[in-house]
C-alpha cells in the first residue's frame, strides 16, 4: 500500500507541475481529483502522509524569472465536497460550534488565485498564490488588467485583497479564432497570460481579477464577510459576481442550486460554489488545517472537461455541402453523460489545435452545448496525423476549399446533402412531419428517388411500403403527418427552406417583419438590413436566395403543394408599436415573463440597444445597455413606470 502511495503521489507531483508550473497541464481537473481523494483514502489507512505528498501542501513550484515575494497573510486551498449531505454536514458542524451562525455563498471562479496589495491607497503589487507564503510577483502583468484600481478610496493601511483572475469565455473564443496556439480553457489561458514574462501577451489575453477576500488588513476593520465583500465593491475592484448573505441550510442549499443553474449562462468559469461562515470571529475560532480553513467550503460541480484518446476523424456532408470533421473518441464519462463524438470545428482548427489520431485530447462538454475538443492533452507513440480529405467522403466528387471551410462541389447529387435538407425540412423546428427521419429519407430517396421535399407531397402509400418496418399503419401516419404540415406557421416555412444563416429565431423575425411570404420575396436587401440583428451577409443571403434562378424553381414547385400560412393573431394594447430592451434586474417579474407581457400587450422586444429600439426598461444595476439608450435618447422608464403602463 505504501508502494501504490509513492506511485500516486509521484503521479500528481507530475501533474501539479504541469498544471501550476507550466500552465499546461495534460489530464482534467477531474481526473486529477479522483486520484487525489485515492491518495486521502490510502493516507487515512496507512496513518502516513509522504513528506511530499500533495495533500499537505498549496499550489505547486514557482516559476523562474520572477521575483518572489512573501504574503503579508497566508493563502490558503478550500476543502472540498462533491454532494449536498456533504455540505449539510459541514454547515452542521458550524452551527454545532455557533447555533446562529450566518453563511455567504458565492461563485468558486475558476482561474488563478490573485492577491493584490494597496497601501495608503495605491496599488503597489500583485502576487500569485504560489505556494501560499511565497508568490510570483506579477505586478507588470496585472498593470494590464483594466478591471484592478490602481488607487482605492481608503487611503489609509495596507491591503492585500484576494480574488481570481479569469478570462472571459468570449475573450477566448475571439483569441482562439486567430491564435497560432489557440488555447485549451479559459483557466490554463489566464494562468499563462498572467504568469507570462511578456505583460504585452497578458495584455492580449485581457484578464479580469474578481476579488472576494480581503487577507491582510491593519486593526479590527470587518466584523464579517460581507463587511469585506461592501469594502471591495466600494472601493472599485470587481466584486464578485454572486455574492448572498443567508441563515439556514435551505438557503444554502437554494443558493448552491442558483449557482448551478447559473453556470451555463456565464461567461467566464466557475468550477462550484464558496460557502463560507460570515462571522470573522467564527473564522478565528475555528482557525485553519495546513491547508484550508475550516470555516469555508468549495461545493464542486459536476466536471465538463475530460481528457480521452482521439480514435478517429470522419467527415459529415452538410446540407450545405460543408464537410464538418468529427471526433470519433474513446467513450469518456463526462459529468454523468457518456461522450463518444465531440465537433472540431474546421480543418484549419484541428492543425491550430495540434490534434492527431492516437492522442490524447481534452473534451469540453457543458450542458446541451456539443461536446468539444479544446486540445491536446499528451501525444502518444501511437499518434497519427489526420488526413485531409481529397473528394468528398460521402460521393466522391472533388472539393472546393473556402477560406477555412471544404465543400462538395455536388449539390444536387450528392446523397448526403440531399438527405440532410430532406431532414432539416421535416425536421421539428421547421415543417415538423413526424415519421420522416434520417434514415427514412435516405431509404426514400434509394427507392423512389425523391430528392425535393415537394416531392415528398407526391408520396403514395405504396411507396412507402416499399420501405423497411413500413407497414399500412406507419405509412399512412406519414401520410397524415404530411398532409398536417401543409396549413403551417409562416415562420417554421422559412426555416424549411435552408437559407444560408437563417435559423428559428431569423425566420421567426423574418416573418414577424414581413407578415406573408409575398413580401418576403419582394424585399430590397436595404429592407432586410433593417431589420434587428440582420447584418449584409444575412440581408443578401435571404436576397440571393429568393432572386435566384435555381432556387426560385425549387420554391414556386414548392409552393404548388399549396400551403396555408395562417395570420398571426395581432396584439393589441399598451404596447402597440412599442421596441423595448430589458434590461438590470426587475424585481417583480422574471425576464422571460416581462417578455410576454409586452408581446402579449402588442410589442416586441429586443436583446440589444439599436436605433430601432423605443423604449428601455431599466431595473435594478442596469449597465451598458443603459448608458447606450441614454446616449441614443431612448425613453427609459423604471420597472414601477412599466407596471403603471399596463394599469397594474
Ligand atoms: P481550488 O482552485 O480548487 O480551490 C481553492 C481556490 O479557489 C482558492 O485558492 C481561490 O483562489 C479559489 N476561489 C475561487 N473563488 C473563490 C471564492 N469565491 N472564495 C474563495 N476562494 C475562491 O484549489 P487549489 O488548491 O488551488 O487547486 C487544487 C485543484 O486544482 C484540484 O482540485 C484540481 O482540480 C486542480 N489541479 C489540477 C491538476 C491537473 O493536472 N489537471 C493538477 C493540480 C491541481
Amino acid at each position: 500500500m505504501k508502494n501504490k502511495a509513492r506511485e500516486i503521489v509521484d503521479k500528481l507531483n507530475k501533474w501539479s507541475y504541469e498544471y501550476y508550473t507550466l500552465d499546461n497541464p495534460t489530464v482534467s481537473d477531474a481526473e486529477y481529483d479522483e486520484l487525489y481523494d485515492e491518495l486521502l483514502a490510502i493516507e487515512k489507512e496507512l496513518g502516513e502522509v509522504l513528506p511530499d505528498s500533495p495533500t499537505r501542501r498549496v499550489g505547486g513550484e514557482l516559476l523562474k524569472g520572477f521575483s518572489e515575494h512573501t504574503h503579508l497573510g497566508r493563502l490558503y486551498s478550500l476543502d472540498k465536497c462533491k454532494t449536498e449531505e456533504e455540505l449539510i454536514s459541514f454547515v452542521e458542524k458550524i452551527k454545532k460550534v455557533d447555533p446562529n451562525a450566518e453563511f455567504t455563498v458565492e461563485y468558486k471562479y475558476d482561474g488563478l488565485t490573485m492577491n493584490l496589495t494597496y497601501e495608503n491607497g495605491y496599488f503597489v503589487r500583485a502576487t500569485t498564490r504560489g505556494n501560499g507564503e511565497v508568490g510570483e510577483d506579477v505586478t507588470a502583468q496585472i498593470l494590464t488588467c483594466k478591471s484592478v484600481p490602481l488607487s482605492i478610496k481608503e487611503k489609509s493601511g495596507t491591503f492585500e485583497v484576494q480574488g481570481e483572475a479569469i478570462m472571459k469565455l468570449s475573450t477566448l473564443k475571439k483569441y482562439n479564432e486567430t491564435a497560432t496556439e489557440p488555447l485549451k480553457n479559459a483557466r490554463n489561458a489566464v494562468a499563462g497570460a498572467v504568469r507570462n514574462l511578456d505583460p504585452k501577451e497578458t495584455a492580449k489575453r485581457a484578464p479580469e481579477v474578481v476579488c472576494y477576500n480581503v487577507g491582510y488588513y491593519e486593526g479590527n476593520r470587518f466584523e464579517t464577510q460581507s463587511d469585506m465583500t461592501q469594502f471591495i465593491r466600494e472601493n472599485g475592484f470587481v466584486g464578485g459576481y454572486y455574492f448572498k448573505k443567508v441563515k439556514s441550510i435551505e438557503q444554502v442549499l437554494s443558493a448552491v442550486r442558483e449557482i448551478e443553474s447559473n453556470r451555463p449562462n456565464l461567461d467566464f468559469l466557475i468550477d462550484g460554489a464558496v460557502i463560507k461562515a460570515n462571522s470573522l470571529a467564527l473564522h478565528d475560532k475555528l482557525g485553519y488545517t495546513e491547508k484550508f480553513p475550516r470555516f469555508a467550503i468549495a461545493y464542486k460541480f459536476k466536471a465538463e472537461e475530460m481528457t480521452t484518446t482521439l480514435l478517429d476523424v470522419t467527415w459529415q456532408v452538410s446540407r450545405t455541402g460543408k464537410l464538418n470533421p468529427l471526433a470519433i473518441l474513446d467513450p469518456v464519462d463526462i459529468g454523468g453523460v457518456t461522450v463518444s463524438k465531440a465537433t472540431l470545428n474546421n480543418w484549419d482548427d484541428m492543425m491550430r489545435k495540434g490534434v492527431k489520431i492516437g492522442s490524447k485530447v481534452f473534451i469540453r462538454r457543458s450542458n446541451d452545448v456539443i461536446p468539444e475538443i479544446m486540445g491536446i492533452a499528451e501525444h502518444t507513440e501511437n499518434s497519427v496525423d489526420i488526413v485531409k480529405p481529397s473528394k468528398c467522403p460521402v460521393c466522391g466528387s472533388p472539393l472546393r476549399f473556402d477560406d477555412v471551410f471544404i465543400y462538395c462541389t455536388n449539390t444536387d447529387g450528392c446523397i448526403s446533402q440531399i438527405v440532410s435538407k430532406l431532414e432539416h425540412f421535416c425536421s421539428k423546428d421547421c415543417m415538423d412531419i413526424e415519421g420522416l427521419s434520417e434514415k427514412t429519407l435516405e431509404q426514400l430517396y434509394r427507392e423512389t428517388g425523391i430528392r425535393y421535399a415537394y416531392e415528398l407531397y407526391n408520396l403514395t402509400k405504396e411507396q412507402l411500403l416499399l420501405l423497411e418496418g413500413f407497414k399500412d399503419k406507419k405509412a399512412q401516419n406519414v401520410l397524415d403527418a404530411l398532409n398536417k404540415s401543409k396549413t403551417v406557421e409562416l415562420w417554421r416555412f422559412i426555416h424549411s427552406l435552408g437559407i444560408r444563416g437563417i435559423g428559428k429565431k431569423a425566420s421567426k423575425d423574418l416573418a414577424d417583419h414581413f407578415e406573408n411570404l409575398e413580401n418576403l420575396k419582394n424585399a430590397s436587401v436595404e429592407e432586410l438590413v433593417n431589420i434587428e440583428e440582420f447584418g449584409d451577409i444575412t440581408a443578401n443571403s435571404v436576397y440571393n436566395y429568393f432572386h435566384d434562378e435555381k432556387t426560385v424553381i425549387e420554391l414556386e414547385n414548392l409552393l404548388s403543394v399549396g400551403f396555408v400560412f395562417p395570420q398571426k393573431e395581432k396584439k393589441s394594447g399598451a404596447f402597440e408599436g412599442v421596441c423595448a430592451v430589458l434590461t438590470g434586474t426587475l424585481s417583480k417579474y422574471k425576464r422571460n415573463d416581462a417578455k410576454k407581457i409586452i408581446e402579449d400587450n402588442g410589442g416586441t422586444v429586443s436583446d440589444s440597444v439599436s436605433s430601432k429600439v423605443n423604449l428601455l426598461i431599466a431595473g435594478e444595476d442596469a449597465g451598458s445597455k443603459l448608458q447606450k439608450a441614454q446616449k441614443l435618447g431612448i425613453k427609459i422608464i423604471t420597472e414601477q413606470e412599466f407596471i403603471d403602463m399596463l394599469g397594474l
